[in-house]
């Protein structure tokens, strides 16, 4: 049966990091909800200015927007063998929602969970700076690119999102602690969550993910 990778994590924890490097190992496509809404809120659209001011001001988006965002974009002929979930569920009604859309889907879901402490995740949050061109993940504290504001891969100019301030990023973390920790008890308590420990180094996280994920039978693309 083909999977659905699911990411779960507290902003910064690194799931789009990981799901990127997982979506280039595997050959899933990486569907993170968040890139999405972003460039839904460009739209001079009333939709699109209401999408930017939730964001703006860390509140999450409505469990009925991302039902239909999801369902959209997980019918395109290359979500088929699999996909990763980056930024999705993030509210036992969204969870709900997916375990319905992964039955009529025939598809298997494999839960892991990349766990930073809170302190942490202010720093890396603050400190994210991503390419404009290839959407590499810099991070200004723990990762700088060699000439400040360019990326080492293509050069592309860096720019840091508008809700990674100081206080956004606040609200961001306790929407998370609100809305998407009992998530974790939800999918808990029937064991189905596997945990890695996302404050090791990017590789070493990234190594024990694969670890996991080979175990459960997937195999690239
Ligand atoms: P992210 O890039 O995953 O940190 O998401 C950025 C913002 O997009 C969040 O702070 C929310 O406003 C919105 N968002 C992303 N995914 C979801 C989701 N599954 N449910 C509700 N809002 C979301």
């Amino acid at each position: 049966m083909s999977k659905i990778i699911v990411m779960i994590g507290a902003p910064g924890a690194g799931k789009g990091t990981q799901a990127r490097l997982l979506s280039e190992k595997y050959g899933y496509p990486q569907i993170s909800t968040g890139d999405i809404l972003r460039e839904m809120a460009q739209a001079d659209t009333p939709e699109g200015r209401d999408l930017k001011q939730i964001m703006a001001a860390g509140k999450l988006v409505s469990d009925d927007v991302l039902a239909d965002l999801i369902e959209k974009r997980t019918s395109r002929p290359d979500c088929q063998n699999g996909y990763i979930l980056d930024g999705y569920p993030r509210t036992v009604v969204q969870a709900q929602q997916l375990e319905e859309m992964a039955a009529w889907q025939k598809k298997e879901v494999l839960l892991v969970r990349v766990v930073v402490f809170e302190d942490e995740l202010m720093k890396r949050l603050t400190g994210r700076r991503t390419c404009k061109k290839c959407g590499e993940i810099y991070n200004i504290n723990f990762r700088p690119p060699q000439i400040a504001g360019v990326c080492d891969r293509d050069g592309g100019s860096l720019s840091q999102r508008a809700d990674d301030n100081a206080e956004t990023v606040k609200r961001r973390l306790s929407e998370y602690q609100s809305a998407t920790a009992p998530l974790i008890d939800y999918y808990g308590r029937n064991g189905r969550l596997i945990e890695v420990d996302g404050q090791l180094p990017v590789d070493e996280v990234f190594e024990k993910l694969c670890h996991v994920i080979d175990n459960f039978g997937i195999r690239a693309a």
